[in-house]
């Protein structure tokens, strides 16, 4: 009889932290719930890649209150998803190394991706509907091999070893660590300023010694990247930028 009741029970109420979906416009969005004692109110945000919605609940906030709070947010919710969709970067500029440069299509059928360092511009031959994938797949190549020298040399200062560098297109995060000691990047940090692609080796590499982020953990991270704060920052500032590019 207590089974069944408690079955009842949470048929009735789902778990409090279970996720839900809600409907923003026509568009099905998952909400996710997480507690935190620290928290001082209900916060309400959108994941980097603006597929969920995630809650913070302070810890005496009951899931029907923070159903109500995500009701409430609902025209927010729709308003930000409107705004980032329309929200488009120049498309004859691009970030390189955490410089702007001008985009040139030059149109010439052969030769190199080039950059004129002195007018800041990246001349890009060929036809001009594949420009933007040829400069991307550019990108790509350069990102890997910065990010393999760089983890590599990281590497040997922590004392750690690295078995295989990838580059790739993710959007969920900027860098991975595997238990086998394989680290995968996002090619976009390229983009970013050479402290910023630099963090970001330091927090993967370090992740080679510690597989997780304890206090140990950071104290290493910090050893080797003391600015490893306003890449953070920056990252969190000009992330979504780096993807509306290219
Ligand atoms: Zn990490």
């Amino acid at each position: 009889m207590r089974g069944v009741a408690r079955f009842l029970k949470n048929l009735v109420r789902p778990e409090p932290l279970a996720p839900m979906v809600i409907d923003a416009g026509g568009t099905s969005l998952p909400v996710v719930f997480r507690k935190n004692a620290n928290a001082r109110r209900l916060v309400l945000r959108f994941s980097r890649d603006l597929s969920e919605v995630r809650v913070t609940m302070p810890g005496r906030v009951s899931r029907n209150e923070a159903m109500a709070f995500v009701n409430k947010s609902q025209g927010w919710i729709e308003k930000q998803l409107a705004k980032r969709e329309t929200q488009t970067e120049d498309p004859s500029r691009v970030l390189f190394r955490g410089e702007e440069y001008e985009l040139v299509y030059t149109g010439e059928l052969r030769g190199l991706i080039s950059i004129d360092l002195p007018q800041a511009r990246i001349l890009v031959p060929g036809d001009k509907a594949h420009a933007p994938r040829r400069l991307a797949d550019w990108m790509a190549r350069e990102a890997k091999r910065e990010l393999t020298e760089a983890s590599h040399r990281r590497a040997a200062e922590m004392g750690v070893h690295v078995s295989r560098v990838s580059v790739r297109d993710q959007k969920s995060r900027w860098g991975s660590c595997s238990s086998s000691g394989d680290l995968s990047y996002s090619w976009r940090l390229i983009m970013a300023p050479p402290h910023v692609l630099d963090y970001v080796v330091v927090h993967e590499t370090a992740h080679l010694r510690h597989m997780n982020h304890g206090p140990a953990y950071w104290r290493l991270v910090l050893k080797h990247c003391p600015n490893a704060a306003d890449a953070k920052d920056w990252l969190k500032a000009n992330g979504g930028k780096l993807h509306r590019m290219l």
